[in-house]
């Protein structure tokens, strides 16, 4: 391992046993300082997304201000880690939530800032450390966190950038300081951290790829569902991990809804990612989009349509596509990470439900109806760590947000994700 990392890696171990005693309250004060400085310096840090990865400026300030409002919700939360005594036979009956040590976090570039402050803010509110391997591309948006950590007072070696490869994360992760590692990324890289984890017996949380569906039923609002359908397709170019992929529509009402789908659809037509009224702009890198345009020939070879054709415009850029496809397509059990949607027509409920399951993955559904017992057949069945009713799916710091099957393990936000990286410590005596 290089000298300057391992070098990184002893002064986050070191700030540790500091920090580890700094009160909860203390944690929270710093928490809201740097909260603020984001919320500040949104416009500044906006422009280093943009510059690094393509998201148009509007959502790349956006996400800035969004963790500006989560890290607050942390910085004004209970305090669910303080000893808690049980009531019990014995004099002493205490559980105490002790934090790990130093975590790495693996991060990608799509939401270069909310990914790594949506894991960072809560593990360290918790009493440990974070070191940083950001997505390749994103060192600019990993060194601005840690100059604003440091801005808002957090003692060196809390959080630290490393700037490495993704070859260097084995002996990172192997290395005997790290306790612990939070990855959001791809299945591939998902499962070659958690297996290098495993090895060594330290905790891993995965945050993963999905292949979200968006189901219209007969009686929903089909305007509104056509509207925010695409957006939660196209947002972010389609780069987001609980985007709606799999637009599942009920029989009765695909005549109606398509047309205004698709209406919406055209709307997005890619431009100037630094203009302020851009909605759509190129991927985040010109091999992503190769990848992209592999899986849409994919997909018209296994007997999918185009409804609209996927277009490429530059290296990274495409007029956006949807294509119909029908059950057995092997494209179904893929996620398409950009501007590509998939149609499927569904008989009855039942059927939807089963489509929508019927994959791999398990991020977050959303489901489009007014009645109350459709609601909740699809709230029952659904399997997915997000059901949403009559909206799309976005974050919200106070809710749990995570996946099931293959998008994951571990818990990301609200309450809980403080418990993620700390040792419930049990506590007996007479
Ligand atoms: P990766 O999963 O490869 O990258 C995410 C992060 O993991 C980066 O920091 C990357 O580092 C690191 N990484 C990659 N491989 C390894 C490895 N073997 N060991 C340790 N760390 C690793 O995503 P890609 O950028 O290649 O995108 C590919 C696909 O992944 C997308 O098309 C999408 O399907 C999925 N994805 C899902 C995301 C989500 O939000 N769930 C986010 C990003 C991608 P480095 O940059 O140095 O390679």
């Amino acid at each position: 391992m290089e000298h300057s990392i391992e070098t990184k890696l002893i002064k986050a171990d070191k700030a540790f046993k500091q920090w580890k005693n700094v009160s909860f309250a203390d944690r929270q004060k710093l928490i809201a300082k740097a909260a603020e400085l984001f919320k500040s310096k949104s416009e500044e840090f906006g422009e280093i997304i943009t510059k690094e990865m393509n998201k148009p400026i509007s959502q790349s300030i956006s996400e800035v201000e969004k963790c500006a409002l989560m890290m607050n919700y942390y910085a004004e939360a209970d305090n669910v880690l303080q000893p808690e005594k049980i009531e019990s036979e014995y004099a002493i009956s205490e559980i105490h939530y002790v934090p790990k040590g130093v975590i790495l976090g693996v991060m990608p570039w799509n939401f270069p800032f909310w990914q790594v402050l949506r894991f960072a803010t809560p593990a360290i509110l918790a009493g440990n450390t974070v070191v940083l391997k950001h997505a390749s591309i994103c060192f600019g948006s990993g060194n601005a966190i840690e100059k604003i950590f440091v801005e808002a007072g957090f003692p060196e070696g809390v959080f630290q950038n490393l700037e490495v490869g993704h070859k260097e994360v084995k002996e990172i992760l192997e290395h005997p300081i790290i306790k612990g590692v939070s990855l959001t990324g791809s299945e591939k890289a998902g499962a070659e951290v958690a297996s290098i984890a495993g090895q060594k017996i330290k905790k891993s949380l995965l945050e993963l790829g999905g292949s979200d569906a968006f189901i219209v039923l007969d009686d929903a609002d089909l305007d509104e569902a056509a509207k925010v359908g695409a957006l939660a397709r196209l947002q972010n170019c389609g780069q987001t991990c609980v985007a709606a992929k799999r637009f599942i529509i009920q029989k009765d009402i695909e005549f109606d809804f398509l047309p205004k789908f698709i209406e919406e659809y055209k709307k997005y037509i890619p431009a100037d990612p630094m203009n302020k009224e851009t909605k759509l702009a190129g991927m985040a890198r010109a091999d992503l989009a190769d990848d992209l345009e592999k899986q849409y020939q994919k997909a018209l070879d296994n007997g999918a349509e185009a409804i609209i054709p996927l277009e490429r415009i530059s290296d990274t850029e495409f007029n956006p596509g949807l294509v119909s496809v029908k059950e057995g397509n092997p494209i179904l059990q893929e996620e398409l990470f950009g501007p590509l949607g998939m149609v499927m027509i569904a008989d009855n409920d039942d059927k939807a439900l089963e489509m929508a399951n019927n994959i791999s993955f398990g991020l977050s559904n959303s489901v489009w109806t007014k009645n109350k017992d459709r609601q909740q057949f699809f709230i029952n069945g659904l399997e997915s760590g997000t059901v949403n009713i009559n909206r799309m799916t976005s974050s919200d710091p106070r809710f749990p947000f995570g996946g099931t099957k293959s998008s994951g393990y571990g818990t990301e936000l609200s309450l809980l994700a403080l418990k993620e990286f700390v040792t419930a410590k049990t506590i007996l005596g007479k």
